[in-house]
């Protein structure tokens, strides 16, 4: 898996805390026991020796009470005191113990093999329970003994276990506070760059006049910055030239596209007089001609879509009425298919009243377009009807009868130029492909969407969504 930049940054940052808090918290520990240790080696070495000199005097003296003198010294010191006396007696040398809680094993070998030798030694070691004791040895050659005293550790087990504990303490949170460092330190220096994706998917999203605020931007990124703006200048640029070409061009072809179909008419009226051959040519030209001049059409709505998605003038309505209206008038203005009575629209009472914001040129446009293709595929309107939609939109929906639209082919159709594998069966030869783009066009201009799914009567369905701007009527104004 491959992190990201802002993880990256605060697994660094993390690490070097972790780091850092081990080098400083060991030193720490390691320098306090030393310190510890050597200070209690040179306490129990001092008073291992004054013992030693207490033994040797008493031992002089003639006292052979040696446990009572062992008790004696260690009265009060928690230490303990372990005495090996050779005697001219015996052989093997005497041990005598202060306490039941030492005894001759207590004495680690090699430190008990050196004082017996002569030479004092101090060892500190674990012991077999587990705590921690300094054990000095201290010869006294003059009674043929050596003295031993056992210094308990425990307390400064305690003490460094304490310290430990609280270095691990503070190890953890320096480390959690590092990390939280590197998750700010990454959300900040990534901020500029998120500015720059918000505005990136604007720019996607068609804002083209979105721009970076070379003023608020981080002095790092200018550089960034100022060819991100001259990046989508261009771009913005270049787009509303193709745009404004492609409105030229459909204008253009308007002209001559006139001049030849009032040339035709004049051709159509003396149609009778005309050879059949020429009859057939005469009708493919004016079939041709009719959709050429379709296209031109649909391609010049299409472009003032592209170019002028600004110049949207969207009014409040109430729905029922907009949509009886564009069908009513709408079904006037449809492509040579208007006959008979316009189809009925049915209203849920529950949207009767309810408001959206539209532009009724356009809404109108894409009823006709909806109607015009119902005829065209699919034998005509079965059912227009308004309900209420998911959260807070209104649905409009356009039925037909005919064959429907395969679910693979439900979000192409929307596109520029698809015409779909119904194009075969087409009726007419009129089809351009962009009526349903326009559509989708129109619709998302008004922040709404259109979806096409299959109707309960066997063919096509097509749902256009808007939002609802209220759902009460309005005193004034017109619907
Ligand atoms: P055209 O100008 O070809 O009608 P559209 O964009 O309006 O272009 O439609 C695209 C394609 O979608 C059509 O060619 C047709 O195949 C399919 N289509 C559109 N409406 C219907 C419908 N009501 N029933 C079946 N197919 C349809």
């Amino acid at each position: 898996m491959k992190l990201g930049i802002g993880a990256r940054i605060t697994a660094l940052f993390g690490l070097g805390a972790l780091v850092l808090s081990i080098l400083m918290g060991g030193l720490s520990y390691f320098t306090t026991r030393h310190f510890l240790l050597a200070g209690r080696e040179t306490a129990a070495q001092h008073q291992a020796f004054a013992n030693a000199v207490l033994v040797r005097t008493s031992l002089l003296g003639g006292d052979t009470h040696y446990v009572t003198l062992l008790t004696s010294i260690d009265a009060g010191t928690g230490a303990h005191s372990v005495l090996y006396h050779q005697s001219t007696a015996r052989r093997r040398a005497q041990v005598y113990v202060s306490s039941l809680s030492v005894n001759a094993s207590s004495i680690p070998t090699k430190l008990r093999e050196v004082v017996l030798a002569g030479t004092a030694a101090t060892q500190t070691y674990r012991s077999a329970q587990g705590t921690s004791e300094i054990v000095v040895g201290v010869p006294v050659p003059s009674v043929q003994a050596a003295y031993f005293e056992v210094f308990d550790l425990s307390d400064l087990d305690h003490t460094l276990r304490v310290l430990g504990l609280t270095l691990f303490g503070a190890g953890v949170v320096t480390t959690i506070l590092g990390i939280s460092l590197g998750r700010f330190a990454s959300v900040r220096s990534l901020r500029p760059l998120a500015d720059v994706s918000r505005a990136a998917g604007a720019i996607a999203g068609g804002e083209l006049d979105t721009r970076l605020d070379p003023d608020a931007a981080d002095p790092d990124l200018e550089g960034l910055t100022i060819s991100f703006n001259a990046m989508v200048d261009q771009l913005q640029e270049r787009i509303e030239r193709e745009a404004r070409f492609n409105s030229d061009v459909s204008h253009e072809l308007r002209s001559p596209l006139t001049t030849l179909a009032a040339s035709l008419e004049v051709l159509e009226r003396d149609r009778d007089t005309l050879p059949a051959r020429s009859q057939r040519a005469l009708q493919l030209l004016s079939d041709d001609l009719h959709r050429f001049q379709r296209m031109v059409g649909d391609l010049l709505e299409m472009s003032r879509a592209d170019a002028g998605s600004v110049d949207v003038f969207l009014e409040e309505v109430n729905v029922s009425e907009l949509v009886r209206r564009s069908v009513e008038a709408g079904f006037g203005h449809m492509d040579g298919h208007g006959h008979g009575a316009p189809p009925e629209v049915r209203i849920d009472p529950a949207v009767q009243s309810w408001r959206v914001g539209v532009d009724k040129r356009r809404f109108e446009r894409v009823m006709v377009n909806l109607m015009e293709n119902a005829s065209h595929y699919g034998g005509g309107v079965t059912e227009i009807a308004v309900g209420p939609g998911e959260g807070e939109q209104v649905e409009v929906t356009v039925d037909d009868a005919g064959p429907g639209i395969d679910p693979q082919e439900r979000t192409k159709v929307f596109e520029r130029f698809y015409r779909g594998s119904a194009s075969g069966r087409r009726g007419t030869g009129t089809g351009t492909g962009l009526g349903l783009a326009l559509v989708a066009e129109h619709m998302h201009v008004m922040q709404g969407d259109v979806r096409v799914e299959s109707s309960p009567a066997g063919g096509a369905r097509f749902v256009l969504s808007l939002p609802v701007l209220s759902n009460g009527a309005e005193p004034e104004g017109e619907p």
